[in-house]
């Protein structure tokens, strides 16, 4: 079985500062993590016949729009950009994939061969052994799709592991058209409210989504097919991450304790407006010589004075377009 699995502590963002947890990932190495997205078609790889590609879709239907017939209203300091459809429709831009392209891929270089010890169910085994007694889940898939890599009887010796060690499971798989085994599983990853739809009318407990936070703003609280549309309460709080999310009934996203759920997550890739807000805040903060840290805190509370005079220093040390670009972003009239 191509799994490889360890105990991790360090990933803030995925476990908290005092948290541990397993993880396990379908393929031992970038190859396979990769091979397994491009198996499952998913449209967050932003490739087009084997190219880089950007691409826009109705987050209704699911229909990619070409980007001559869009609108494109850019974002501020305060407003994300919004792109409309020539007939009204509000679209959205589609994010890279924050784990084929970002850190959960950095470093996976050749690891089936440095850590044999992680390798298949052993693997699997040896980390849960490893684990501290507080750890109560384990995040199976971190990259890639388990269905595309492992049969329905690996699965059930996986999750049985888990389970059979008093842990929760929270797994996410795209390729459950393919496979819709998984779904008894795993999280279904949709792309789009029809993908929603799609994956309940065969089997889902549990669809995830990405967004931008516009879109999640709009569908917060309402329900689709009889599910609940809920935003990954790691979005709205910095107390609560995968490792503590739903308390002793478990975290959301393990699809075979929970049900009737659409976990929204706002887009968080490197061609999100998330990234790209930030990037611009650094870069306006540097031109101006002031910290990101107390430019940003300016901006949190507000104080417009201050963002203004960073704003005009900083149109003063680069080029007119530039300036103009800086001066819309901070919405300066
Ligand atoms: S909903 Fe809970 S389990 Fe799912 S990703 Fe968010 S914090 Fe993790």
């Amino acid at each position: 079985m191509r799994i490889l699995s360890n105990v991790t502590k360090h990933t803030t963002k995925l476990i908290g500062r005092h948290g541990a947890m397993i993880q396990w990932r379908a393929g031992a190495n970038k190859e396979e993590f990769r091979a397994s997205c491009e198996k499952a078609e998913c449209i967050f790889m932003l490739e087009k016949d084997g190219e880089p590609a950007t691409i826009y879709m109705d987050p209704v239907s699911g229909e990619t729009i070409n980007e001559k017939e869009i609108q494109l209203i850019p974002g501020t300091i305060s407003e994300e950009p919004e792109y409309l459809h020539e007939d009204g429709r509000i679209l959205m831009k589609v994010d890279k994939c924050f784990a084929l392209f970002g850190t959960p891929m950095l470093g996976a270089f050749e690891w089936d061969i440095k850590f044999p010890e992680r390798l298949g169910i052993e693997g699997l085994r040896k980390a849960i052994s490893e684990a501290p007694r507080y750890a109560d889940r384990a995040r199976g898939a971190l990259v890639g799709n388990a269905s595309t890599m492992m049969s329905e009887e690996d699965m059930k010796e996986v999750d049985g592991e888990i389970r059979g060690a008093g842990m929760h499971h929270i797994l996410y798989d795209h390729a459950w058209r393919q496979n819709p085994w998984i779904l008894e599983f795993a999280t279904a990853s949709c792309n789009h409210l029809q993908d929603v739809r799609d994956a309940i009318a065969l089997g889902a407990r549990q669809c995830s989504l990405v967004m931008p936070q516009s879109l999640i703003d709009r569908y917060q609280g309402t329900m689709i097919d009889g599910f609940f549309m809920n935003q990954c309460p790691e979005n709205v709080s910095p107390a609560i991450n995968c490792i503590n999310c739903g308390g002793r009934s478990g975290p959301l996203c393990d699809a075979r304790t929970r049900s009737g759920m659409v976990v929204m997550f706002e887009q968080h890739g490197a061609t999100s407006w998330k990234k790209s807000r930030s990037t611009k805040i650094r870069n306006i903060a540097g031109k101006a010589g002031v910290s990101v840290d107390a430019f940003q805190k300016m901006i949190r509370e507000g104080d417009r004075p201050a963002i203004l005079s960073i704003g005009l220093k900083a149109m003063s040390r680069v080029t007119k377009a530039t300036a103009k670009k800086y001066r819309a972003f901070l919405e300066m009239s």
